[in-house]
């Protein structure tokens, strides 16, 4: 299969907790031959649903990290004087970098006369491929305090486009980060289809307003779901009117349902429940399949 005609679903929420894991998770179940990436690098919790099995990890490297050899360092201070981030830590005696304060610029490593101050890539996460009862799939975790979420989802999303090409998947879905920030774009740009999941709140409608913004800008075609929606019918519709004139359709309602939790709790797709939500979401994902 040719990389250009694969296809690639992304689903995005304006803010965490609209539910677009779970839905996510029953596309996965209802989709035939698809590679599921989990770009929430980080908060990653599709792997919660679909308990894969992991047959390869890698080390993900980002930026660089000053250690100082403290064999080398001759005590000068002059590390301390000029580092911006307040990375430098000392006894009187002995020096040595903070490493969740380093931000990796490297002037320390230019000043040190000693050449005491190593310079190594920066280990900030790792990325899996593997095995799950819905197909192969692509999943990350970014390390504490770790950054440059953005590099790992592009990561995530290059390995699952070279999984579906070898192994002949014709789609790739996608559990997106929430909000606007640099790992969204990183998901969004250049994907055939978002879906935005949001639910009928203030708040939801605001973020959702953001995030079509945003897709809009990168020219990616946009749908958007509301989720829960029967908790407030009348901030639904509005939501939905909103994303109509922002040129987004609209792909279905899906409504609060117990059902979802219980499917949470058992570690499964709610399309593996005996649940009215359960409906909702096929419904959704007819229309989905039928646009890409
Ligand atoms: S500049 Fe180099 S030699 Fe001076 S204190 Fe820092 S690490 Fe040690
Ligand atoms: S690399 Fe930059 S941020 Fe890190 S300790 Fe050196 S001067 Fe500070």
């Amino acid at each position: 299969m040719k990389k250009d005609t694969i296809r690639e679903l992304v689903v995005l929420s304006g803010k965490g907790g609209t539910g677009k894991t779970s839905i996510t998770a029953s596309f996965a179940v209802l989709a035939e031959h698809a590679v599921l990436a989990d770009c929430d690098v980080d908060a990653a919790d599709l792997h919660l649903l679909l308990t894969p099995h992991v047959e390869q990890r890698h080390d993900f490297f980002s930026g660089r990290e000053a250690i100082i050899d403290p064999l080398e360092c001759t005590g000068c201070g002059l590390c301390l004087d000029v580092c911006r981030f307040d990375a430098l830590r000392t006894n009187g005696t002995d020096y040595w970098v903070d490493p969740v304060g380093c931000e990796g610029c490297g002037v320390c490593v230019r000043f040190c006369a000693a050449k005491a101050i190593d310079f190594p890539e920066r280990q900030c996460g790792e990325w899996m491929q593997s095995t799950t009862r819905c197909g192969p799939m692509v999943h990350a975790h970014l390390g504490v305090a770790a950054e440059n979420s953005g590099k790992l989802v592009a990561t995530v999303r290059e390995q699952a486009l070279k999984l579906a090409v070898d192994r002949q998947f014709p789609l790739i879905i996608s559990d997106g980060p929430p909000g606007i920030g640099c790992p969204v774009i990183a998901s969004l740009s250049g994907v055939s289809l978002a879906l935005v999941i949001t639910e009928p709140s203030l708040s939801g409608l605001h973020d959702l307003q953001r995030v079509l913004a945003l897709a809009r800008h990168f020219s990616v075609p946009t749908v958007v779901c509301v989720n829960k929606w029967n908790i407030n019918p009348r901030l639904a519709e509005r939501i939905e009117a909103a994303a109509l004139s922002a040129g987004a359709a609209i792909t279905g309602r899906i409504r609060y349902d117990r059902a979802v939790t219980q499917a949470q709790l058992q570690r499964k797709a709610v399309v593996e429940m005996d649940a009215a939500v359960a409906d909702d979401i096929r419904l959704v994902w007819q229309q989905i399949s039928q646009m890409l």
